[in-house]
């Protein structure tokens, strides 16, 4: 990180206030018909493909009246040649006023952030933060709650793989939530997360199955339970039936404004006859993301209002460190990234991954 300017690359740096701000910006500036980043080049780096987020990033930036460029490693030949991530940051800092990256690496924006004079936006780092994924989760249930306090949510599926799921938890818990993890044993959510719940005093129940306490949820969060997770075909078959919403057992059991978000793709684990239902919000979820990496781009570029450049927590930076995160990009040898920790909370861990 340089200094006065803001990255967004993972939402745990931000404090309740500000995730709200930028959430209250992206109602705003969904309404609003300025080209605000008229005469701005924003670039997409995607050094892995993922079409629907980058998609997402170019309509945001080109309603806001700016240029795109960039590449999507499914098409830039250099980037599969195994060009060097940070000579390829260096040089598109000098094409851009703002890079939004994604990578197959944890910690690579992270990277990026500390060679780049230019703003960094996060748009996914291995399995790592995804952090407009989580802001446009939590959009939509504020758009349609008009509160984020209280809400009782279900996470249901594969909880113990799911980015998403691990994302949102993280951030509701500013909200008070009332949280229920619905998952089969061994997709459940990771111990970790619910240490993380009890030090915090947010309440939650772990089931495996979600019929007995329908009734009670504001959301329902889906997640796709994914085949390659499952030892057989059969054992895969027998958890993806008794995962999926259909309109039989979904509506007249639960509350009538229960909402349903689910990150899609979907395979079967939402039935089509509920997509004409009140309850489903997944689709305009999926459209919400462009106000919010409207109001993403526009914040860090100074454009709307701004966000601070903030002083990290970092109490100290320790170099006799060696980051055990075979996915961390400074575990990637042709980058000759110098290994550095931080202290966190009296933790050692990783500047980049922060494994
Ligand atoms: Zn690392």
């Amino acid at each position: 990180m340089r200094e006065n300017k803001r990255d967004i690359i993972t939402l745990r740096e931000f404090d309740k206030e500000e995730i709200l701000y930028i959430l209250h910006s992206a109602l705003k500036i969904s309404q609003e018909s300025e080209p605000l980043l008229k005469s701005h080049i924003i670039s997409t780096l995607f050094f892995e493909p993922s079409t629907r987020t980058r998609t997402s990033f170019q309509t945001a930036a080109l309603r806001l009246g700016a240029s795109v460029n960039g590449f999507d490693s499914s098409s830039g030949i250099s980037v599969q040649k195994g060009e060097n991530f940070s000579d390829t940051i260096r040089m598109m800092e000098y094409y851009s006023d703002c890079l939004v990256i994604r990578s197959p690496h944890d910690g690579a924006a992270k990277l990026a952030s500390t060679l780049s004079s230019k703003p960094v936006i996060n748009a996914g780092d291995g399995v790592n933060q995804h952090p407009s994924q989580t802001l446009l989760d939590l959009y939509t249930i504020l758009e349609e709650k008009q509160t984020l306090e209280n809400l009782e949510i279900a996470c249901v599926g594969d909880l113990k793989n799911g980015r998403t799921v691990h994302s949102l938890i993280e951030a509701l818990k500013h909200f008070s939530p009332k949280l229920y993890f619905i998952a089969p044993e061994s997709l459940q959510i990771p111990q970790k997360y619910l240490e993380k719940l009890d030090n915090l005093k947010i309440s939650y129940e772990l089931h495996s199955e979600f019929e007995s306490t329908l009734e009670n949820y504001d959301v329902l969060y889906m997640t796709r339970v994914q085949k390659e997770r499952f030892d057989s075909e059969v054992e895969y078959e027998k958890v993806a039936h008794s995962f999926q919403l259909t309109k039989e057992n979904i509506v007249g059991k639960c509350k009538s404004d229960m909402m349903i978000l689910h990150p899609l793709p979907r395979i079967e684990e939402i039935a089509r006859d509920l997509d004409d239902t009140p309850h489903a919000f997944y689709f305009k979820q999926a459209g919400n993301g462009i106000p919010i990496r409207k109001a993403m781009l526009a914040l860090v570029l100074g454009k709307y209002s701004k966000l601070e450049a903030k002083n990290s927590d970092v109490v100290e930076i320790n170099t006799d460190f060696k980051c055990h995160n075979a996915r961390c990009i400074s575990n990637v040898k042709t980058e000759y990234v110098a290994h550095r920790a931080i202290i966190k909370s009296g933790n050692k861990q990783c500047f980049f991954c922060e494994k």
